[in-house]
């Protein structure tokens, strides 16, 4: 589903990404961790097609079409979807009259019927019709734009779905609900990956399917299954890369 080949990447004049090597299948759930700093907000980027990002050299491909050339909108067109590690905040503009607007768009819905689906998955988060009135995360708490993030997901049902992080800043009570809605994506069909420094965001989620990638200095170094999360909670990440690594 998703190829990426040889990936260099560079953004504010200096090589990030040297050459990242990672397939997606359909249906999978890949991990990625890594120090900080290692280029894993970095790839989310480029895959989402963020303008700082230039590729220089290698490729990404999706459902065997080159896209390392496409615009932002022409991805998420195609169905994949990247939740913002942190997502900015955009004064005046209403999420209700946002996401209206994108899932009408996207789903190709008019804007009564996509309103109507919007106020009912958002229940799910928790988040009432007033909070909806809210300009985009305008004084958000991290819970509250972590959940905001996943009902943008929830509502595009993408075929591929980038968090970057949704478990930062986020109490015990946001993480369990964010937790169990990947997961229900998962099981949806979505394809996931999921950036993480930390293994209680898979507190719902069957960790035995995990793909497990981890990245050191803008390459993914080591691939194993969910002891390589195990390893890394408990001694960090010198347990893998040796050395005196404290990060
Ligand atoms: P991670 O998400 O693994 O912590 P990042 O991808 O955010 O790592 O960053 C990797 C490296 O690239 C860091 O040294 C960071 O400062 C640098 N970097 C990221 N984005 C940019 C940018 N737009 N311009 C310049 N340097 C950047
Ligand atoms: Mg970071
Ligand atoms: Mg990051």
């Amino acid at each position: 589903m998703l190829k990426i080949v040889d990936l260099h990447v560079e953004a504010g004049g200096r090589e990030i990404l040297k050459g990242v090597n990672l397939t997606v299948n359909e249906g999978e759930f890949h991990v990625i961790m890594g120090p900080n700093g290692s280029g894993k907000s970095t790839l989310a980027l480029t895959l989402a097609g963020h303008p700082n990002y230039k590729v220089t050299k290698g490729g990404i491909f999706f459902e065997d079409k080159e896209i390392t050339n496409l615009t932002p909108d022409e991805r998420a067109k195609m169905g994949i979807l990247l939740a913002f590690q942190v997502p900015p905040e955009i004064q005046g503009v209403r999420i209700i009259d946002f996401l209206t607007q994108t899932l009408s768009e996207i789903k190709n819905l008019d804007a009564s019927e996509a309103y109507n689906i919007i106020i009912e998955k958002a229940k799910e988060l928790w988040f009432r019709e007033d909070d909806l009135r809210r300009y985009i995360n305008v004084g958000f708490s991290g819970g509250e734009r972590k959940r905001l993030e996943l009902l943008q997901a929830l509502l595009l049902e993408p075929k591929l779905l980038i968090l970057d992080e949704p478990d930062s800043g986020v109490d015990v009570d946001s993480l369990s609900v964010i937790s169990r809605k990947i997961e229900e994506l998962h099981k949806k069909g979505v394809s996931i990956i999921l950036i993480t420094h930390y293994g209680r965001i898979f507190g719902h989620i069957d960790k035995e399917k995990l793909k497990v990638n981890i990245m050191r200095d803008g390459k993914i170094v080591m691939r194993g299954g969910s002891e390589l999360i195990s390893m890394i909670e408990e001694k960090g990440f010198k347990a893998i890369f040796g050395g005196d690594n404290d990060e």
